[in-house]
């Protein structure tokens, strides 16, 4: 059949166009697409913003390599940390490479204590990429079968649980805790109000970095631009991608204080990372965040959800619970009362992107969604769940 090695199954269908919250098909059907291609294109299908960044650049430099200085990387970086309250950024390609660089600014960070064998604590649930590093620090072991010896640096601690965290305090060999804001590939888990605070608390109190894989989490996706600024904390790690370039692939760790002075000439690099080309499209996205109302928009559209929803579905026996912060959305379902695997496939034949994981749908709207395109996908929704 397909040329294509067999890791991905997918969908019988084809998408040749988009546009905002829509995608046209091979046949010229259109679709609502509720997961932004895996929370990506968080600004909409080529949003004119950055396809005029990316046919702008493109008609005058693609690549040069980090062998030269690049005038688009080094203006993102400047943007990034202002406003994320950073000091240094790596420009990667996606998200595990993002994180992979985190893990290896730990390792060095483990050396500058004199730590051999450093340990970094990750969540169980939580995903971090494919990588055999982001792999192994992933806490899924669907993620993991097959492809032992695993890094044996990562304890598996349970997520938004501080007290296990805390109990670890005497282990010299803990360098980094490591968390998603938002756990997502895990079916929208969203902590206590306080978790970050509290976890950050421990790493500042034991001289441990903490990592935030804002992979999925950022780039507005929570209502602002990154997720931890809900609880108003820099940390010493921030991991970006997916959303970064809203379409082509960029990934970036920023690093605050000591975290950001690891890396030293020949520790690390890529030759994609930060390009002309992707950190044009990038520059495109924050100029979107900072000269509109998308964030705004966010938080409007967040609770109209929530309205519309529960109208519609407050008597629902197969819902257990709708988790949402900004658009990151994960309703619970019984799984006893519905097959959970059969529902992508027919929210597809009604013309609509979802994802499900286990027994939890997960959706992420592109943010710039209207409330009419809410209100189409609230009905979508009632077609595949209501009763
Ligand atoms: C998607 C994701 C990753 C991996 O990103 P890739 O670009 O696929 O490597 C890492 N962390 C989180 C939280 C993610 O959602």
């Amino acid at each position: 059949m397909s040329n294509l090695m067999s890791n991905y199954s997918p969908l019988e269908v084809t998408f040749v166009k988009g546009e905002g919250c829509w995608l046209t098909d091979s046949e010229g059907d259109e679709y609502l697409d509720a997961l932004s291609g895996i929370g990506v294109v968080n600004l909409g299908h080529c949003h004119p913003t950055v396809t005029k960044k990316l046919v702008d650049q493109s008609q005058k430099l693609l690549h040069t390599s980090n062998v030269y200085r690049i005038d688009n990387q080094e203006k993102l970086a400047k943007e990034l940390c202002g406003l994320a309250n950073m000091d240094k950024v790596f420009f990667a390609n996606s998200g595990a490479e993002a994180n992979e660089a985190a893990i290896k600014i730990a390792r060095l960070y483990a050396r500058s204590k004199d730590i051999d064998n450093p340990i970094i604590l990750t969540a169980s649930q939580s995903f971090h990429g494919r990588t055999m590093a982001t792999l192994s620090a992933t806490g899924q072991s669907k993620v993991q079968a097959g492809f032992s010896p695993l890094m044996s640096e990562f304890i598996h601690i349970n997520y938004d649980d501080v007290d296990e965290i805390s109990k670890l305090s005497s282990n010299k060999d803990i360098v980094a805790v490591m968390v998603e804001p938002i756990q997502g590939e895990a079916g929208v888990i969203i902590p206590k109000d306080d978790y970050l605070n509290k976890v950050q608390g421990i790493c500042k109190k034991n001289g441990w970095l903490l990592i935030l894989d804002g992979v999925q989490s950022c780039m507005g996706r929570t209502g602002k631009l990154f997720a931890h600024e809900h609880n108003e904390i820099t940390p010493d790690i921030l991991c970006l991608a997916k959303g970064l370039g809203n379409g082509v692939p960029i990934g970036a760790c920023l690093a605050k204080g000591v975290a950001s002075k690891m890396l030293t000439p020949g520790t690390h690099g890529s030759t994609f990372g930060g390009n002309p080309l992707v950190t044009a499209a990038a520059l495109g996205v924050l100029d979107v965040f900072q000269n509109t109302k998308v964030l705004d928009n966010v938080n409007e559209m967040s609770d109209y959800f929530k309205s519309e929803f529960d109208k519609k579905f407050s008597n629902n026996k197969l819902i257990k619970e709708l988790r949402i912060k900004g658009l990151m959305i994960g309703i619970g379902l019984d799984s006893d009362k519905i097959d959970c695997t059969k529902l992508v496939k027919r929210a597809l034949k009604d013309k609509l992107l979802i994802n499900v994981t286990g027994s939890s749908i997960r959706m992420l709207p592109p943010l710039i969604i209207t409330k009419q395109e809410i209100d189409t996908l609230v009905s979508k929704l009632f077609t595949l769940i209501g009763n």
